[in-house]
């Protein structure tokens, strides 16, 4: 998706703070975070939103939510995080690209 900030994020043609890395999916800090650290977990496949995903997206999905906590650790949340997903216009989204907020305090 060629308007897409987060595929811009994913190609590197806009710069952003990776913390974590694979073929289906990146993670990065939170331009503007809500909390002391704010990740956004996000697929390399564009889908607009949890209302966007099909069935054949099912392992991909599987694999970000066993993702979530091993990227929560690495920085610093092994003790405890929270998650949000915004969908839709009603749902706050504004980046209409999938992804998983990853939110919490360092102890
Ligand atoms: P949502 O309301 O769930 O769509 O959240 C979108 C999030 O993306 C917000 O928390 C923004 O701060 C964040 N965001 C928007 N643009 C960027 C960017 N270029 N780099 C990092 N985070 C961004
Ligand atoms: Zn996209």
């Amino acid at each position: 998706m060629s308007d897409c900030i987060f595929c811009k994020i994913i190609e590197k043609s806009i710069p952003s703070e990776v913390v974590y890395e694979d073929d289906k999916m990146l993670a990065f800090k939170d331009i503007r975070p809500s909390a002391p650290v704010h990740l956004l977990l996000i697929p390399k496949k564009h889908i607009a939103s949890l209302q966007e995903l099909s069935v054949e997206d099912a392992e991909l999905i599987g694999a970000m939510m066993l993702a979530v906590p091993q990227i929560a650790a690495q920085n610093g949340l092994q003790h405890g995080f929270k998650t949000q997903i915004n969908t839709g216009v009603q749902g706050g989204q504004e980046v209409f690209h999938l992804h998983i907020h990853i939110m919490g305090r360092p102890v």
